[in-house]
Parts: structure tokens; C-alpha cells; sequence
């Protein structure tokens, strides 16, 4: 199977799910599983999803066996997160996956998805502890942008495409969402506080959690990061304006510098 390895690895790499924290759960570590293709192209994707060979592999990628990497996958105590690449472009790898973990180990796992595909995450649903859907923008134009879609008119597709994942997951299934959204010095006010109404509006808000993340410029790309203050300050703002949202903000890409907004502790 075709993975981004971390470390020479294919579960390398982990992270925390701190959105948890605000459901009252604890903080737990998640395996990472990255796969080795996207169908978005974000050009500051941190796993290079916008460098793709002939076969549509992302350029760091590489093939691994599928019995080595469940080997492995049964051997971690931490969440098994299946991330980006994405787990749409691999369903077969990711059902087995999920189905065998929840057989030899009564777990269920957790997906890291672009939320471009309802029909991935309708099969993929029976498995899931928790997901991270990606909400990349308040319009279609903009989302068209970021993820290096062909049009706004894809781009507004996969915005809505979006919150019917979130909405099916939240609402259909009860499973806890982390909606996940990377903001740039042009973001404004009203772009955060239209996606907060977006997420609201789609979603069981008892069951879903908005994690804002300031932009880390990559190399060649024009984009600039936001102003921390000016993103703080908008935050304040976009939360007392929808004060049943969850919200937080990762102050750095990697690092445990995790803000809470309206949540109770
Ligand atoms: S959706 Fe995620 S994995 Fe795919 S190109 Fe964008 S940032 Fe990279």
C-alpha cells in the first residue's frame, strides 16, 4: 500500500486529539497512517499533497506491505488515525483497516478526512471513534483556491460536500467531529464568523468542535500567516457570537499550545 512514512515509518508519526478535552475525554495519542494520495491539492499541504507523480502518488510516498503496516497497526496502543494523503482515495485499505482492528482489538479508529467524500465516510462510519473533517473555507471560490480544485464550482461542491459529512457524522451517527480550518492573513472576520454559522448550522453542536490553525508560510507558496493578535482577537469575537460552539486554536502547526473557547473548564 502507498503511505507517507514518518521516520522511515508508517506510523511514525503522533498526535494528540485535544479536541477531546472539550467533550470532557481525555487528550489521547493517535497514530498516524498517512496515505499516499489526495484528490485535493492544497498547495501548502505539510505532506506535499500538491507534488504528485504520473500515477497520482504524492512524491514522498511509498509502497509498503499491507501485512507489515496491520502488523503494526495492531501492535500500537495509541488511536489508529487513518490522515492525508486521504483515506477516500484508499477505501479498500482503510475498511480493512478499520474492520480489523475492531475485530482482534474491540476499538474503533479515526479518520482524518478533506470531506470531499460522503459515500467514503458512510462506509467508513461503523468504525469511527472520532473524525477530523476539513471545512477549507466560507466559499466556493476560496475553497477552490486552497485546495487547488480545477473551479469555484468544485470548490463549492466540496465546501458543501463537507458539512454532509459533518452533518451525517454528528447528527446521523453521533460520532464526535473535529472540524478543521487553516486561516491566512486574508481571512477576515466575517469568513470566520460565516464558517461558524456553517458549522453550526450543519451540525449536532453538541457533538462537533471548531480547530482554527494559523497558516505556516511553505516556500513558494504567496499566502501569508495571520497576525496572531488580529486572529485572537477574532476568535474572542466569532466565539461570543456563537457561544454553544466549541472552539480552538492551535498556535503552532506542531506543539502543544491548544486554546479553549466555550468550553467548560
Ligand atoms: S486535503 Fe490534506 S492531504 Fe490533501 S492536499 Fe490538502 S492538505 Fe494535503
Amino acid at each position: 500500500m502507498q503511505l507517507i512514512p514518518f521516520n522511515n515509518r508508517p506510523l511514525g508519526e503522533v498526535r494528540k486529539a485535544h479536541f477531546l478535552k472539550a467533550f470532557s475525554r481525555k487528550v489521547e495519542n493517535m497514530s498516524i497512517l498517512s496515505f499516499g494520495s489526495c484528490n485535493f491539492h492544497c498547495p501548502y499541504c505539510k505532506r506535499d499533497g500538491q507534488y504528485i507523480d504520473h500515477k497520482g502518488n504524492i512524491y514522498t510516498s511509498r509502497k509498503f506491505h499491507f501485512d507489515e503496516v496491520l502488523r503494526s497497526v495492531l501492535e500500537t496502543d495509541n488511536r489508529i488515525r487513518l490522515s492525508g494523503g486521504d483515506p477516500c482515495m484508499h477505501i479498500n485499505d482503510s475498511l480493512t483497516i478499520a474492520k480489523t482492528v475492531f475485530a482482534k482489538k474491540g476499538e474503533k479508529i479515526s479518520i482524518a478526512h478533506n470531506g470531499s467524500s460522503p459515500a467514503f465516510v458512510k462506509k467508513i462510519a461503523p468504525y469511527l471513534e472520532y473524525a477530523a473533517i476539513d471545512l477549507k473555507a466560507a466559499s466556493g471560490a476560496e475553497f477552490s483556491e486552497r485546495a487547488g480544485l480545477a473551479s469555484p464550482a468544485l470548490g463549492q461542491k466540496m465546501l458543501e460536500n463537507s458539512l454532509r459529512v459533518q452533518s451525517f457524522l454528528t447528527k446521523e451517527c453521533g460520532i464526535l467531529v473535529d472540524v478543521r480550518t487553516c486561516v491566512f492573513s486574508d481571512t477576515t472576520i466575517d469568513d470566520m464568523l460565516e464558517i461558524a454559522k456553517l458549522i453550526s448550522l450543519n451540525n449536532d453542536i453538541s457533538k462537533v468542535f471548531w480547530t482554527v490553525r494559523g497558516y505556516n508560510p511553505v516556500k513558494g507558496v504567496a499566502w501569508r500567516k495571520p497576525n496572531r493578535e488580529t486572529l485572537l482577537a477574532n476568535l474572542e469575537l466569532v466565539a461570543s457570537a456563537y457561544p454553544h460552539l466549541k472552539i480552538g486554536y492551535r498556535d503552532k502547526w506542531a506543539g502543544e499550545n491548544f486554546r479553549y473557547y466555550n468550553c467548560n473548564f
